[in-house]
């Protein structure tokens, strides 16, 4: 059984939250505040954590940053509970290392499905594959080599890095910056265009694979399985 932890001070939606996942086979610890919160990850370590952003006190880009630079909590997946205005507070908490976002109003039913989702791909069997496939598209991330069908696609070290990165966590979505962190190394505003650029290059090259690689508008991209 998978324990989420859930960080919400409404005690209507923490309420509604605890129930389904409980329903749904979820062990559930809950906290209202920040410090309780980072007390009760360090000390009961949960597979998964529901993160609402706005709390009193500690809000909860601070908590994520504290659970991240800890080493007892830094792996545990984060899924940020956002309001649907604040967008840039959503892109932050991909930023700071959230596996995922909710917006609320959210329904039971997505929630329990997103959870399942992360607690998926994290698991230690999805680990770094060293071969990806999705469709015609075939990944094999230690030879680095690229396939659609039996054509062997020529990507350069960094198109093939992009689509490693994209294709090791699909569903996931990735902010340009995270990209530019991950892929080319650096970090500085104004970049954020090059990312642009190469994906636009990688899907004209993967063809009608491209597709797997899916625009989130306003916040970056993501690779799609399906
Ligand atoms: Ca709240």
């Amino acid at each position: 059984m998978s324990t989420v932890l859930v960080i919400e001070d409404e005690k209507d939606i923490a309420d509604l939250v605890s129930y389904n996942l409980k329903t749904s086979g979820f062990r559930v610890l809950s906290a209202g505040d920040g410090q309780k919160a980072l007390d009760i990850a360090r000390r009961e370590h949960p597979d998964l954590i529901l993160l609402d952003l706005m709390l009193p006190g500690m809000d909860g880009t601070e908590v994520c940053k504290f659970l991240q630079r800890d080493e007892t909590t830094r792996d545990i997946p984060i899924i940020m509970l956002t309001a649907k205005a604040e967008e840039v507070d959503r892109i932050v908490g991909l930023e700071l290392g959230a596996e995922d976002y909710i917006t609320k109003p959210f329904s039971p039913r997505e929630l329990i499905l997103r959870v399942r989702a992360v607690l998926r791909r994290l698991s230690p069997a999805a680990e770094s594959p060293a071969v990806i496939r999705a469709g015609d598209l075939t990944i094999d991330v230690s030879a680095h080599r690229v396939l659609v069908r039996d054509w062997t696609i020529d990507l350069t070290a960094t198109e093939f890095k992009l689509l490693a990165t994209l294709a090791g966590r699909p569903g996931r979505v990735f902010t340009r910056d995270l990209l530019l962190d991950q892929v080319w190394g650096y970090e500085y505003p104004g970049a954020t265009r090059t990312v642009d650029t190469h994906v636009r290059r990688l899907r004209a090259k993967l063809k009608a694979c491209g597709r797997h690689i899916e625009t989130v508008r306003g916040v970056g991209y993501r690779f799609l399985e399906e």
